[in-house]
């Protein structure tokens, strides 16, 4: 059905035209009251299409009415027994009503509705009332006062605020590629990039993640959280990560938790027989990861995505000691405003972050951003590698502290390369 279609494209009816005859409705029914109720019936048929449904508990109950008070006017008139003829009727009560927008017609359509028998003919579709009434609410309220389809079934008229900032939860997404860790798992690709309303302090801090959101609940209960303060490892002979990275084309984004790198595609890393594509990497003030209950000025985490969804994050720890060549370039390429990607002109080679020494300690762990989602393969280089005291300076300006508090390891099987 394409209520999308703007008014003058709708070709002329070929409806018989003793359908529109206003003395139909009359039979139907002799008051306004009644005209509306057959508008709303006939919405109910034409668009029972939940994106657009705008529902209240009384305009389910006007409906119902409505097909009622429609089917009895219908069963008294033949010629209108077709749904089709209702709606034709309905269409001209809507045109007679004038400028009026048919708010009650909009607000009765419910999203049970059953579909129509036949389909709408286009005569009908020039502007659905649901749209007109949805045009007319993002006319008056703009964009966060229109329907927005992801809601469907509830009203929402939010006023003009700029104390109610937009909620999203969406770190990061860029055209290069959409970066899961730092931010949601199932963000769609043309969402816009905003800050989300949590952060490492105060009430909105670590300690109130999961009751921010449903979907954060884990963050407070989850029991394979990360990070955690990694001791008693089990020594073993781990396979090596396999490291494909090469040069390559990557933007520079503050997403207002951490600076953030996406990096084209075309890098990869193979471990425990899976291939895991390189999406982004972002950089925590002090290091999230602890070793022996040591942290670290900082760290960088690789965040890497497999073909069925699931994570792998390479940690790398850096200290404090000679300035990093790809961190230098990283930093001269930083965005002047948060959320806005900068793309770089130069390419980068994200095997420069690694250390010389690739043993490393593995285990099972979580995002530790919101939603803090676990069944993350956590891949921890057990050497560190130095940047200098300027360059963590600079990130410091932005991001003093950007990380989440340890958690409890709980028994995690923790193994480490010897
Ligand atoms: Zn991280």
């Amino acid at each position: 059905m394409s209520s999308d279609k703007p008014a003058d494209a709708a070709p002329p009816t070929e409806a018989p035209k003793q359908r529109f005859a206003p003395k139909l409705l009359i039979v139907a029914g002799a008051s306004a009251t009644l005209l509306l109720a057959v508008a709303g019936g006939a919405a109910v048929w034409l668009w029972p299409k939940q994106d657009h449904a705008v529902e209240t508990k009384s305009a389910r109950l006007a409906a119902r009415r409505a097909a009622a008070a429609a089917s009895a006017a219908a069963a008294a008139q033949p010629a209108m027994a077709a749904p089709v003829a209702a709606v034709v009727s309905a269409a001209s009560a809507a045109g007679a009503a004038g400028s009026e927008p048919p708010v009650a017609a909009a607000l009765a359509a419910p999203a049970d509705a059953a579909p129509p028998e036949q389909p709408p003919t286009p005569a009908v579709v020039a502007e659905a009332p649901l749209d007109r009434l949805q045009r007319r609410l993002g006319e008056v309220l703009g964009p966060r006062g229109a329907v927005d389809p992801a809601r469907a079934g509830e009203l929402r008229v939010l006023a003009r605020s700029s104390s109610v900032a937009p909620v999203r939860h969406t770190d990061t997404l860029s055209p290069i590629s959409r970066p899961p860790e730092a931010g949601s798992l199932a963000a769609p690709a043309a969402a816009p990039v905003r800050r989300g309303p949590w952060s490492y302090s105060g009430f909105t801090g670590p300690q109130a993640w999961g009751k921010l959101k449903p979907e954060y609940s884990l963050c407070a209960k989850g029991q394979r959280q990360s990070p955690i303060d990694i001791r008693e490892g089990i020594g073993l002979d781990l396979e090596s990560v396999r490291f494909e990275y090469q040069p390559s084309s990557f933007a520079v984004i503050d997403t207002g938790h951490t600076v953030q790198v996406n990096v084209a595609p075309g890098n990869a890393i193979e471990v425990n027989g899976r291939r895991w594509t390189l999406q982004q990497f972002h950089f925590h003030r002090p290091s999230e990861e602890r070793i022996d209950g040591r942290q670290f000025e900082m760290d960088v985490h690789l965040v890497h995505r497999d073909a069925e969804g699931r994570m792998a994050v390479v940690a790398v720890l850096l200290e404090r000691g000679a300035a990093q060549p790809l961190l230098q370039t990283v930093w001269n390429h930083l965005p002047l405003e948060k959320n806005e990607e900068n793309a770089a002109r130069v390419q980068i080679d994200p095997i420069q972050l690694l250390p010389t020494d690739r043993r490393y300690y593995t285990y099972m762990g979580s995002l530790t951003t919101p939603p803090c989602s676990e069944g993350v393969l956590w891949l921890v280089m057990q050497q560190p590698v130095p940047v200098s005291a300027q360059q963590i300076d600079i990130f410091s300006r932005l991001y003093p502290m950007n990380a989440r508090p340890i958690q409890q390891a709980a028994g995690r099987m923790i193994k480490q390369s010897n």
